[in-house]
């Protein structure tokens, strides 16, 4: 491999781009990554790692207003967001600087500008120098989707949310997925205003219908608003600097802040694939086989570029199985069944397998036991939110198809399960384990 500058060249230190790159290292392979903001990419610099962060911020709302019920006398309690930004911000520092660490101690060469692809072995980067690698990783992850609409410069997307220069009194947030409902719960629970207003009346598609049926009134009674069926027209920006939100039929909506989550778009633009014949699908994304290689041989693409699962630990697993395949002669895919997930709303909703209306497509008949409960941690709470939890179980083979849970700890919960579940455990197996009282989790195991 000696004729080229590097063994690998990796565009994008997110995720997937990190782990490919350590993992090749270890093989022996010379490697390269190019990465144009920070080391770490989305979920650890602006997704997945400083949302949680907030998440707990936010839960001290409920905790300390529950917390005289158990016998606790709190003096005068008030909230800084600016000391909950900064800290965020410091701990994603640390992060990066471990990012970093884990590429020098593997000896991968980084360079802080951007790349694109000039040719399918060789890159350039934005300074022009150019560069060539046996093979190049794609690993540019996606890119939050702004709509077309007039005024959409007022509004943030989750890339700028962390930096707010302070908590907003009202906030509106487009969008009823995973990034709006984590977000309505976190301002929700700090002291703003929330309003959701989606398109459609749907929220969080591709959950169980159970799920974020019990996920909405809980919401609606924690005081966040949703107007649905009201696509965003129009955002307007007063003289006061505050803003209104004109979307379909209804009123106007005041903001302080307007948030837009409808989804991430595959970050391919500009990146010179036509320069290497890397087809692309219609929503930009980059097709690649089972190995993760896209319609040039020598490029490879992984994680949120390639949209095919848009999770942290599938890009991960992703990034990994490419390095084994392609310098470690030992060739392996991803699954992509049993992906556990979960949403970090309040509370959070987790699940793993089909849904009981997926598994009635694939398996026609099948049975549903659930459990609906009110988790002892809310006895004492003004927070009556009950819990709710269901398998579907497939009634030939009696192999658990699928868990569903909302409630307090589902995502903590559900991860364990989820081990079940992918070994095709079956109800009887379910029954057959003692309860551990007293927990949420034993209604897993005492549904009858
Ligand atoms: P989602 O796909 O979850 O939700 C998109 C929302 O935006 C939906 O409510 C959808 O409405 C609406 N929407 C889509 N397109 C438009 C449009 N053109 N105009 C108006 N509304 C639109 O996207 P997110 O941005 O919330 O998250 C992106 C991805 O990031 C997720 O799919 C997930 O993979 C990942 N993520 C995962 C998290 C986790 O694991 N906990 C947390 C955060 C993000 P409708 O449904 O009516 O079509």
């Amino acid at each position: 491999m000696t004729d080229f500058d590097y063994d690998l060249f990796v565009i994008g230190a997110g995720s997937g781009g990190v782990r490919a790159s350590r993992i090749a290292a270890s093989h022996g392979a010379r490697v390269a990554v190019a990465e144009e903001f920070r080391i770490g990419g989305t979920c650890v610099i602006r997704g997945c790692v400083p949302k949680k962060l907030l998440v707990y911020a936010s839960h001290f709302a409920h905790e300390l207003h529950d917390a005289s019920k158990y016998g606790w006398t709190l003096g005068d309690v008030s909230f800084d967001w600016n000391k909950l930004r900064d800290f965020v911000a410091s701990d994603v520092d640390r992060l990066e600087r471990a990012y970093t660490a884990t590429l020098d101690n593997n000896k991968v060469e980084h360079f802080h500008e951007r790349a694109a692809v000039a040719g399918p072995n060789t890159v350039r980067l934005a300074s022009g120098r150019e560069i060539s690698a046996k093979f190049i990783l794609i690993a540019v992850g996606a890119w939050p989707v702004m709509p077309e609409i007039d005024g959409a410069e007022h509004c943030i997307t989750s890339n700028e949310v962390f930096h707010l220069p302070a908590l907003p009194k009202r906030v509106v947030i487009q969008g009823a997925g995973y990034i709006a409902l984590e977000f309505a719960g976190i301002f929700n629970a700090l002291g703003s205003d929330v309003t959701v207003v989606n398109r459609s009346d749907k929220i969080l598609r591709g959950y169980d219908h159970d799920l974020t049926d019990r996920l909405l009134p809980i919401m609606q009674a924690r005081g966040i608003r949703f107007a649905f069926n009201r696509p965003i027209r129009r955002v307007e920006k007063s003289a006061d600097g505050s803003l209104i939100v004109h979307a379909g039929e209804g009123d106007p909506i005041g903001a302080d802040v307007v948030m837009v989550a409808t989804g991430r778009r595959p970050k391919t633009d500009g990146l010179g694939l036509d320069t290497a014949s890397v087809a692309l699908g219609s929503g930009g994304e980059i097709p690649v086989d089972e190995y993760n290689r896209t319609s040039c041989s020598s490029i490879y693409a992984v994680g949120d570029v390639t949209d095919r699962v848009q999770l942290t630990p599938v890009a991960i697993r992703e990034g990994h199985a490419f390095a084994d395949t392609v310098f470690g002669s030992m060739p392996r895919t991803t699954a992509y069944d049993h992906i556990p997930s979960a949403v970090f709303s309040q509370p959070p909703l987790a699940a793993v397998g089909l849904t009981e209306a997926q598994a009635r497509e694939v398996h026609g008949h099948v049975k549903v036991y659930t459990s609906d409960f009110r988790p002892m941690k809310n006895m004492f709470s003004e927070v009556m939110e009950r819990g709710y939890y269901k398998l579907v179980v497939d009634p030939q083979t009696d192999k658990v198809l699928g868990v569903h849970m909302i409630g307090p700890d589902a995502p903590e919960i559900l991860q364990a399960v989820a081990i079940a579940v992918k070994a095709g455990l079956t109800k009887a197996q379910f029954d057959e384990t003692v309860a551990l009282h007293p927990s949420m989790a034993e209604e897993l195991v005492l549904m009858r």
